[in-house]
């Protein structure tokens, strides 16, 4: 039997597609082994957001022909679709397959027998993306017991220091009787929490179905007891979107909005569609409906122009802002996106000083949030191992949670009594005595 290896960078939305593809290679015989492992055959999900992807799409092939010289190696995703001239560059590639191919990867490799390297690679790719609504041919098969269920793809909002809508194209909702036949098909594996992905999930529409539509039909699918958004921009949270999750039983009360920058200016130049103002008001109008809202964010330092000033309004914001944790990241220059021209480059050194103080301040953000839930009972869905001698699961606000315990929690929702934390995760112990107590204490 061939082997195949899969590694992705970037997203989680990467990961959604990358769980389809896997599930599809097994199908077609393939036995899939942990990247690190001698394969057969290689395949890279890529990421083009930061100018490390070319650096670690080598190293990720490097290390790959190292251990087996012959593996086949295929190169899909947003690298594949906006570097694919670097991409020929670096030996050892077979195939270059761009996003709008994406799903019919395998359907390119030679029959798993043939599997044999070229003398240089075979590109299929297109410059531009359909702007067709769309199916995935397969269910992913998820690593973590929240299940990635990709709903949306491609993004119209142009933000001057992105390249997702030239790698993803423009904005296109999944067909929604596509999603339900992957959720009830997650939900009949055992699945009970659905993550719903995309690059801009709140602007899925489909036919009149908005994303408040889709969950409510979510809702239903028997066997799913949460409903989670990954990732959602400030200005597609409908007040109905706030509304459902105050009122919904499933879906997590749960927000992670990016801000990138605490700036008015700044946020012009990013040519993010809102201002400071608009982006408290909402974190206020979210705080005041939703009861115990986790709240994360995406902040970005070191943009063009960003000094010493504006960089203080970002901390200002974040600091007053309750959100949980933020994820940092440093601008990085795109060729081909607006900001690549912009003057007022920001020095590396102050850029990784700004990084680490907010990821400094993320930390602190992190411990008093899991401070503020010790003494509650609260319904946690555990995850596979553990760590550090803790077994970890979530909360539905996003509060990572660890206890100790020799069983097997993989999967299972339990009430757990929070009675200390930490800024890596809260700890706690069961809160009722056995398997079947816990469980009616969660019916
Ligand atoms: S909203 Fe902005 S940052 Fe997000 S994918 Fe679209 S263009 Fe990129």
């Amino acid at each position: 039997m061939k082997r195949v290896s899969l590694h992705t960078l970037g997203c989680r939305l990467n990961q959604a597609e990358t769980a389809v593809l896997e599930s599809r290679l097994r199908r077609d015989g393939y036995d899939v082994v942990e990247f690190g492992q001698p394969t057969d055959l290689l395949v890279v999900n890529t990421c083009s957001v930061t100018d490390e992807a070319e650096r670690t799409c080598r190293y990720v092939i490097r290390k790959t022909l190292k251990h087996s010289p012959e593996a086949f190696v295929a190169v899909t995703g947003c690298y594949a679709q906006t570097g694919v001239r670097e991409l020929r560059t670096i030996p050892g590639i077979d195939l270059i397959v761009g996003n709008q191919f994406k799903w019919d990867l395998p359907s390119f490799l030679p029959a798993p027998q043939a599997l044999k390297k070229h003398p240089a690679a075979e590109v299929l790719h297109t410059r531009t993306i359909d702007r067709e609504d769309f199916s995935v041919p397969d269910v992913g098969e998820p690593d973590s017991t929240r299940a990635l269920l990709k709903v949306q793809d491609g993004c119209d909002v142009m933000c001057s220091f992105c390249l997702i809508p030239f790698a993803r194209g423009r904005e296109r909702s999944r067909l929604p009787d596509d999603v339900f036949r992957e959720a009830a098909i997650l939900a009949d594996g055992g699945y009970q929490e659905l993550v719903l992905t995309g690059v801009n999930v709140g602007r899925y529409n489909h036919g009149g179905t908005d994303l408040v539509g889709l969950i409510d039909r979510l809702e239903a699918v028997a066997g799913i007891r949460r409903i989670r958004i990954s990732s959602i921009e400030p200005t597609t949270v409908t007040d109905a979107l706030i509304e459902r999750m105050a009122s919904s039983s499933k879906l997590c009360p749960y927000l992670h909005i990016p801000l990138q920058s605490g700036d008015d200016a700044i946020l012009r130049a990013m040519n993010r569609p809102y201002q400071v103002r608009d982006f408290t008001a909402l974190i206020e109008r979210a705080l005041a409906a939703i009861p115990g809202l986790g709240l994360g964010t995406d902040l970005m330092v070191g943009f063009p122009g960003e000094s010493d000033g504006a960089f203080r309004h970002t901390v200002e914001l974040a600091e007053r802002l309750p959100f949980a944790y933020f994820h940092v990241f440093t601008y990085s220059k795109r060729p081909g996106t607006a900001a690549a021209k912009f003057s007022g480059e920001v020095p590396v050194q102050a850029a990784r000083q700004r990084a680490k103080a907010l990821a400094d301040l993320s930390r602190r953000k992190r411990l008093a949030f899991a401070e503020s839930s010790i003494g509650s009972t609260v319904p946690v869905l555990f995850e596979s191992g553990t760590v550090d001698g803790f077994r970890l699961g979530t909360t539905a606000h996003f509060l990572k949670v660890g206890v100790v315990s020799s069983d097997d929690l993989t999967n299972q929702l339990h009430p757990v009594r929070i009675t200390g934390a930490s800024d890596r995760w809260a700890v706690g112990h069961f809160a009722t005595a056995g398997p079947t107590e816990r469980k009616k204490a969660l019916l």
